[in-house]
């Protein structure tokens, strides 16, 4: 497949390309351009060039292309999701609710459309004021290869509808599906140059897209180390920054907790995506009194998962995106194993299916007695693997859950209200759940605290995001 490079087909100007390859088989699906600085280059030119035209169409007409490729993708959704599935790993029914998510993104920025205005205020004096609000110019984004098609359109859609245009840079595994939406968009009717992909390395293509002076805005979604340093480039060139970084979770389960629901919503929220969610269920607190029960119905879910190729439709649970997702999870176990910190209830090695030793397969994994020090409770666990702790009480349920230095989401489940008010008050996070996790929606704020990143996406207030807002004094 090739790059979107002013509304059309290009080849690296380096003219190299690399492999992108399902994780279930290791084959190798398609190969894609690797851009340099000089592609990166001529994608802000694209965007620079066509940013006039977009800004000066009403926000109602923007509408009209979002709701456009929306339908398109809501028609294509199956070829699609095969797509998103090769090469990512993920189960069918995941990627089919993916790209659903991708084309309500776009419907719900499409409503937003008629919402884009300044105010009148009225100033002491003979005069007034009004401020309107323009959009930034060219907008960029890098992003990770867990969500590749939600969370593309979580940057995309608020700085399109905006009247910026854009140059999005996607993770190198999984690149074919934001091609392909990106060509959607122009199907829909997007003028050339308002949307740009181009694949490449994070340290070459990513970079050189932070640095080019004619970016004004860089939203990142991935690890940590890499945000700061994706922050680190844009202070420099006094460009505004939104980063969602990685998340550890805590779910907290009450001894009042429908146990049922809790199973379930572990169950998803751990092993969805194959652990790979930046709000997935990382850490588990569940109080002492009802551990033994509800650790048994969740032994017992837990193993009735089914590892396999995504393209399966019997299958659960795919594999790992990448060797290097694997080799943690597995470097983990043997720690775990080795220094006696945690119980093995179930998994913890790669299951034995045919074919299974050439995908990243991993067997859903449950750890219990696991001690504070423990590297699965202090770092981001991107994978089908969950500790359990055990706790007195919600004061030490709390206290344990706010021992981390992530801050993205985080969960109780009780009927008490409350302790449902003080997991709201007490927890620090951005996203509180209650007798939920992992659910996000366009309509509402999403993002973190602490190293989980600053900036949030989504909600009405994201559009302030990606405008410039400009006063006017008038005299009469
Ligand atoms: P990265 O942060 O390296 O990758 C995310 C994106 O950043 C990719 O598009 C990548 O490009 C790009 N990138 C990499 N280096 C740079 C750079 N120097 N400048 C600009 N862009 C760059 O994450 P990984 O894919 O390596 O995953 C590692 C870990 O990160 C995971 O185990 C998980 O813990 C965490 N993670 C968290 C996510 C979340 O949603 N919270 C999402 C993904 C990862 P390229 O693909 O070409 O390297």
């Amino acid at each position: 497949m090739k790059m979107q490079i002013n509304g059309k087909a290009a080849e690296a100007c380096g003219g190299e390309y690399f492999d992108v390859k399902n994780p279930a088989t290791g084959e190798i699906i398609d190969q894609v351009p690797k851009g340099t600085e000089d592609d990166i280059a001529l994608a802000v030119e694209a965007a620079e060039s066509a940013f006039k035209g977009w800004a000066s169409t009403s926000p109602q007409q923007r509408g009209i292309v979002f709701y456009r490729a929306a339908e398109i993708v809501r028609r294509k959704k199956e070829e699609l999701a095969a797509l998103l599935t090769k090469e990512q790993g993920k189960p069918l029914a995941e990627a089919r609710g993916e790209l659903e998510g991708f084309a309500h993104v776009l419907e719900y920025y499409c409503g937003l459309a008629g919402s884009l205005r300044g105010d009148f205020v009225p100033v002491p004096g003979n005069g007034y004021a009004f401020t309107v609000k323009n959009p930034l110019g060219v907008c960029a984004a890098i992003t990770p290869w867990n969500m590749p098609a939600l969370i593309m359109g979580w940057k995309i859609a608020p700085a399109l509808i905006s009247g910026n245009t854009f140059v999005l840079k996607p993770a190198s595994n999984t690149p074919l599906i934001n091609l392909t939406l990106a060509s959607i968009f122009y199907e829909a009717g997007l003028p050339a140059g308002v949307l740009n992909v181009v694949t490449g390395s994070g340290e070459t293509a990513g970079e050189s897209l932070v640095r080019n002076p004619d970016v004004r805005k860089i939203s990142f979604t991935g690890e940590t180390g890499t945000g700061k340093r994706v922050a680190e480039i844009a202070a420099s060139g006094m460009k505004r920054v939104t980063l969602e970084l990685g998340g550890s979770d805590p779910m907290i389960v009450c001894d009042d907790a429908n146990l049922e629901s809790a199973v379930s919503g572990a169950i998803r929220g751990r092993f969805y995506n194959c652990g790979q969610t930046c709000t997935a269920v990382k850490r588990l607190y569940v109080f002492e009194s009802v551990a033994e029960e509800f650790i048994k119905k969740l032994e017992s879910g837990v193993k009735n998962l089914k590892v396999g190729n995504g393209l399966d439709k019997n299958t659960d649970m795919g594999p790992l995106n990448n060797r290097h997702q694997l080799n943690f999870i597995k470097e983990l176990i043997a720690e775990i194993e080795e220094k006696e910190e945690g119980k093995i209830i179930t998994g913890g090695k790669v299951p034995e299916f045919e074919g299974s030793d050439k995908g990243y397969f991993f067997e859903p994994t449950l750890v219990s007695d696991v001690p504070a020090e423990s590297r699965l409770l202090k770092e981001e666990v991107f994978g089908p693997l969950l500790p359990i702790v055990t706790v007195k009480n919600l004061d030490e349920a709390i206290e344990a859950a706010n021992r981390s230095n992530y801050g993205l989401g985080a969960s109780i489940w009780t009927k008490d209200l409350d302790r449902i008010r003080t997991g709201c008050e007490q927890l620090n996070a951005g996203i509180i759940w209650v007798n939920q996790h992992l659910k996000v929606a366009p309509e509402v704020p999403f993002g973190g605290v602490k190293e989980s990143g600053f900036g949030r996406e989504n909600g009405p207030d994201i559009l302030s995001e990606y405008m410039e807002t400009r006063t006017i004094m008038l005299k009469t």
